[in-house]
């Protein structure tokens, strides 16, 4: 079997995680944190592509390093509420 047929028959690879090298499993690709972008100028990194992914274990060891350091916290509780509560707000 060729790399093609193997392909075809395996389905593509699995994404692999950049800091720990696992293959995402079930809960990582649910999550499938991802960054891919280019960086523009301004950055020691200029004109770079950065193509992040990481399993859940590695976001959040990645987020518990950085979040403390943010003066503005990145950080926000999904609330399944938003949006609705201030269109079907009455004042009163
Ligand atoms: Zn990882």
């Amino acid at each position: 079997m060729d790399q093609k047929e193997r392909r075809a028959v395996q389905g593509p690879p699995p994404t692999v995680c950049s800091l720990c090298g696992k293959p995402f499993g079930f809960w990582d690709t649910v999550q499938n944190f991802a960054v891919d972008d280019y960086i523009g100028y301004g950055s020691q990194y200029d004109l770079c592509r950065i193509r992040l992914h990481l399993c859940c274990r590695c976001l959040d060891r990645v987020l518990d390093w950085l979040v403390p350091q943010c003066v503005n916290n990145p950080m926000e509780e999904f609330d399944e509420s938003d949006g609705e509560e201030e269109s079907e707000r009455e004042d009163g």
